[in-house]
């Protein structure tokens, strides 16, 4: 029973040396490439990104996207949710948004993800983790009727995590620091992503949230000074430009970047894949339809 125990300590030492000596090489394979490397980085950082992602091992925000340390600031927790309390979370976003100047907000979900799976059953998994979980039951609860349609378990999670990346999204347009950005002139976007574990691939949930003039006015600020003329690329200077318009152009040159690298990239032989998606994304217009059908 001790030499298993000893055992036991030796092979779980071993996995975490396995770490240590992991960053030796990653540090010499980047030394060998630019000897300057860190000290470069050591001067600052300038993300292009905040990324809200789920902590599941299986979402790394950098390898995923073949970005470097420095370019993607990031919070993760169980189910990247967007709880309107979380101190640590709007501390992060507060920070990324006046400080950084980030301009891209992405909530990325994935498929298979626990959280998700966890909320949608009704099983406890423990206090504190009931209590977090209740942020996807409420998704599930309000979208229950679309979920329920698929038949397949694993479908059934991605459909809900999807759902869950544009609750998510709604609830960062109602971020007032979000909203502040607006006004100050330093706009910012939000783009909800749906990661497939299965194959890689990121998916862009597109959906009417992602459109900042969307947003019920009940949750839209009114601030009492008059906006800033948007400083981005894309702004031609004319105050009036709206909200809206400047979202739009910067998100459809987003898009069109997105698709040209999906198209060169992905693999042909994704038919099953495809008939999910096309599956799920019926699911989610019906829901936009009968949304729009209630206005
Ligand atoms: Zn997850």
């Amino acid at each position: 029973m001790q030499n298993q125990f000893v055992q036991k300590g030796i092979t779980e030492i071993q996995k975490y040396a396995k770490a240590i000596l992991g960053n030796k090489n990653y540090v010499q394979k980047k030394l060998a490439q630019d000897p300057e490397y860190f000290t470069k980085l050591a001067k600052g950082q300038n993300p292009k990104y905040l990324l809200i992602g789920c902590s599941d091992s299986r979402a790394p925000p950098n390898e995923l996207t073949e970005t470097d340390p420095g370019e993607i600031f990031i919070h993760r927790n169980i189910a990247n949710v967007v709880n309107i309390t979380d101190l640590n979370l709007n501390c992060v976003v507060q920070y990324a948004v006046e400080h950084l100047k980030v301009h891209n907000i992405i909530i990325m979900g994935h498929t298979h993800c626990g959280g998700v799976k966890a909320a949608m059953n009704r099983d406890s998994v423990g206090g504190l983790l009931d209590l977090w979980l209740n942020n996807i039951k409420n998704v599930y609860e309000k979208n229950q009727h679309l979920v329920n349609q698929l038949e397949n378990e694993d479908d059934k999670v991605a459909c809900l995590s999807c759902l869950n990346v544009r609750e998510q999204v709604l609830n960062m347009w109602k971020n007032p620091i979000v909203q502040k950005s607006w006004q100050d002139g330093h706009p910012v976007m939000i783009h909800g992503w749906l990661l497939r574990v299965e194959t890689g691939y990121i998916e862009e949930v597109q959906t009417d949230e992602n459109i900042p003039e969307n947003l019920s006015n009940v949750f839209r600020l009114q601030f009492k000074s008059p906006p800033k003329p948007a400083q981005t690329q894309q702004s031609n200077g004319n105050d009036q430009t709206s909200t809206g318009q400047i979202y739009q152009q910067m998100q459809n040159k987003l898009v069109t970047e997105f698709k040209n690298f999906s198209a060169s990239s992905q693999d042909s032989n994704q038919e099953t894949q495809k008939q999910m998606v096309d599956q799920i994304s019926g699911i989610m217009q019906q829901d936009i339809n009968q949304k729009e059908e209630n206005k």
